[in-house]
């Protein structure tokens, strides 16, 4: 998606040699028109495969997988990274490692909200190790219902997670994948 890697390129800034920082549009203040383009994106790729709910995880999930799901006319599922009062009793859960915080974490679904009937679409802000995607998809499988693929706005393609879910036949959809980030120089494929 060249808009996106324009972005990127204009307003990204790299942390160090793994970590990529999109603040301005994605992370932290949010750029609705991008995001709008991305959920339109996300909708021509998965327009055909019955999606009934998106799953996402928070926080910066939520926006992605709103406009999407406002595109395709579904309900978005957020997993709930801490356990509140007004969680229901009845969840599914996984355990997720954070590549940003470094360390683990649970993630939370209510039963309510996923069926055997629901055919799933993952999106997802950035996949590096994958651990965070992995934790969907564990609680996709949970809960009975079918995985249709995973979207995901920025792939870092020298981390393994793409390779690894790919490799299990999983369907991963990237709008753009960074090859490599060296000296602050950032080379997409
Ligand atoms: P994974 O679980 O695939 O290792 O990492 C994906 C999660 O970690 C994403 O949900 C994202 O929030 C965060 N993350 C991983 N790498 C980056 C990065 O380079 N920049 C930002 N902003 N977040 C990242």
């Amino acid at each position: 998606m060249e808009l996106l890697k324009q972005r990127i390129l204009e307003e990204g800034t790299v942390k160090n040699q793994n970590v990529l920082k999109v603040d301005s549009f994605l992370n932290h203040q949010l750029d609705i028109e991008l995001l709008n383009n991305i959920g339109l994106e996300f909708k021509k790729r998965f327009q055909n495969d019955n999606i009934t709910k998106i799953l996402t995880i928070e926080s910066s999930g939520i926006a992605i997988a709103c406009m999407t799901a406002f595109h395709m006319k579904v309900p978005v599922i957020f997993a709930k990274k801490s356990v509140s009062l007004n969680l229901d009793e009845s969840c599914y859960e996984s355990d997720v490692y954070s590549f940003t915080k470094q360390k683990f974490y649970k993630i939370y679904v209510s039963k309510k909200y996923l069926s055997s009937e629901d055919n799933i679409l993952i999106v997802d802000d950035f996949l590096a190790m994958g651990s965070a995607a992995s934790g969907l998809i564990d609680i996709v499988k949970k809960s009975g219902a079918t995985l249709s693929g995973i979207g995901i706005v920025i792939e870092k393609g020298f981390q393994d997670g793409g390779r690894v879910l790919r490799s299990k036949g999983l369907r991963i959809e990237s709008l753009v994948i960074i090859d490599s980030i060296e000296n602050g120089n950032i080379v997409f494929r």
